[in-house]
């Protein structure tokens, strides 16, 4: 082909791409223009995950009936007008792109009006083409209405996710816009629902209990820190260590109440945290870092997710010393030496059962292959140890391996991923046989969901039910628990709850479904890194594993048990 300019609408559907990749990118963009024109309220009503119907109401400044057409042009902005700033941007957005990448890819229509004006204005955009405009009643504010989103552009629209997963993101990020601009009162309705509202009185602590509800809200600590040294400011809520998650969803990021994603930021916040919580375990964080305007390059990333900052380590030690301020004015004297001392499932069920020798274990099969990787690492395991004799427990190297031999080597068993193996069959083995054993909570607790973790949980009703969790419906976001998993008894339940639904919405991306549950369970039960062992429980895992059909990988797939070979380890002694 020859090298031709694109036609307009061609490249402008391109372009669109980077601004709307999903529904929530849409709701991304008119919500934070609802903000940078002034809203107090805000109003978000979509239809089958957006894709059908996203409307935004805003009470905002409007827009002059003869600027609306340009509203829609490329590049037309009313926030930017000189390189300074460009160099020192104040508002969320800057770029004039969302208005015309939006009204390209649906049907848009825009109503607006000034408050001082009496008349309103409204538009109609079909893919990018104007279709009607004129003088139209309607209150001051303006509301966009976006529909049929991507019905031009197919393959986008085959990349969605279902209706449920999309506006659980829209959900997402409703609630984390309401955390950092607690004085605009948000409300989202969901097929004609309201999923979410928010009280807009201004008060942090209101908005952190509308997203987290009242048991998270009242672990969660305070941080209002002027930094001294940089002159950068910190401000929000992190959790006690005695609240934390499977995963970082819950650790949220403004840059000047801009949201935004950033390894550094919560690589920052995981260090303050250091020996507070136990590994995989995450706090929840909603944190705004205030910036001088110049030292945050905000116009780096295409959908505006990612900042760049011009002092990168400055900002790391800020938010990590506000953060470990916090903590240690919590609990002056962070007991760094016993973090899982209080970990009260982390001991592994007894009796036993001792249902084999540790024989048939090795058998190459599904078995992640070392032996190719980097100079002096391990080989894997191979076919000569498929009749290896039983593993002996030489003792526990950091609280977190087993040290087992037999006659062809020595093996470095990881103790939470082979728990996990063991757990997961007998889970799943129980399921099978329509008997999974649930223990009855004798004071019935209720439990406070976010809009994920309850998407998760309606997703996956049955399947929590038929491995043992019982709950009912106690109305907003809140469920009455009756019962859990048997392997959950000596646990704290709502937690386990929790945290199931935590894996399950976040292995739901990645695994089959009917694992899912089965998996996030295992997970939640299985002994932690950091736990010591007493010799008969580890011999007790090593045999409950050898008795697995699948010893090798945990559910997640990695490896529970690496081997060194006799061989291996004469030639690195030297001795061959
Ligand atoms: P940007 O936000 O980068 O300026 P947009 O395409 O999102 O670009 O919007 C273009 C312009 O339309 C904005 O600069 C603003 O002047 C106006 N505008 C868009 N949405 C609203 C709104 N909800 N209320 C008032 N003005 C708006
Ligand atoms: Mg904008």
């Amino acid at each position: 082909m020859t090298i031709k300019v694109l036609p307009p609408n061609l490249s402008a559907k391109i372009a669109a791409g980077e601004v709307v990749e999903r529904p929530a990118s849409v709701v991304k963009e008119l919500v934070e223009n609802s903000i940078d024109a002034g809203a107090s309220q805000i109003t978000v009503e979509i239809k089958a995950g957006g894709v059908e119907q996203i409307k935004v109401i805003d009470d905002g400044h409007g827009i002059p009936a003869d600027e609306v057409a340009v509203a829609f042009q490329r590049h037309a902005t009313s926030k930017v007008d000189t390189q300074d700033h460009l160099d020192a941007i104040a508002t969320l957005g800057f770029r004039g792109e969302a208005l015309p990448s939006i009204s390209v890819v649906s049907r848009t229509i825009i109503l607006t009006r000034q408050p001082l004006n009496t008349a309103g204005f409204r538009m109609e955009w079909h893919w990018g083409e104007p279709k009607s405009s004129g003088v139209h009643g309607c209150p001051p504010g303006t509301s966009i209405e976006v529909s049929d989103l991507f019905g031009n552009l197919p393959a986008r629209r085959k990349f969605l996710r279902s209706s449920t997963a999309e506006a659980s993101r829209i959900q997402e990020l409703v609630s984390r816009y309401a955390l950092v601009f607690p004085g605009v009162r948000f409300q989202l309705v969901v097929d004609g629902r309201t999923s979410f509202t928010s009280t807009g009185s201004g008060l942090p602590l209101e908005a952190l209990l509308a997203v987290y509800g009242h048991q998270a809200t009242t672990a969660m600590l305070e941080i209002h820190d002027d930094d001294l040294e940089t002159g950068y400011q910190v401000d929000g809520f992190v959790s006690a260590p005695s609240l934390s998650r499977a995963n970082r969803r819950y650790m949220t990021f403004f840059v000047n109440r801009r949201w935004v994603q950033s390894r550094m930021l919560s690589y920052a916040v995981e260090e303050a945290y250091m020996g507070l919580l136990q590994v995989k375990r995450f706090p929840l964080v909603a944190l705004n870092i205030i910036i001088p305007y110049q030292d945050v390059d905000v116009n780096y990333h295409p959908s505006k997710r990612e900042v760049r900052f011009r002092e990168e380590n400055q900002v790391f030690s800020t938010v990590q010393r506000a953060v470990r301020g916090a903590l240690v004015a919590d609990s002056p004297v962070p007991s760094l030496a016993s973090p899982y001392a209080s970990d009260s499932q982390s001991t592994i069920p007894t009796p036993f059962l001792l249902r084999s020798t540790f024989s048939g274990v090795p058998n190459g099969r599904g078995m992640p292959d070392y032996s190719s990787n980097r100079i002096g690492e391990p080989p894997g395991l191979t076919d000569s140890m498929l009749s290896a004799p039983p593993l002996n427990v030489v003792g526990q190297l950091k609280q977190t391996y087993i040290v087992a031999e037999n006659s062809v080597g020595m093996f470095l068993v990881d103790q939470h991923a082979a728990h996990e193996r063991v757990l997961f069959d007998q889970i799943y083995e129980e399921r099978n046989q329509k008997e999974s054993a649930s223990q009855t909570i004798l004071d019935v607790v209720s439990v406070d969901l976010t809009p994920a973790q309850d998407d998760a949980l309606k997703a996956n009703q049955e399947e929590l039910v038929k491995y043992g969790f019982q709950f009912e419906y106690f109305g907003d976001r809140s469920y009455l628990l009756r019962a859990v998993p048997a392997i959950f008894r000596d646990g704290d339940p709502a937690q386990s709850l929790l945290d199931v639904l935590d894996m399950t919405a976040f292995e739901g991306l990645v695994r089959q479904k009917e694992d899912v549950t089965a998996a996030s369970i295992a997970c939640h039960g299985a002994i932690r890194a950091g736990k010591s062992l007493t010799e008969l429980e580890m011999v007790a895992l090593l045999e409950q594993l050898a008795a697995t059909p699948n010893p090798h990988t945990c559910p997640h797939g990695r490896p529970t048990m690496v081997h060194f070979s006799s061989m291996h380890i004469e030639r690195e002694f030297g001795r061959r």
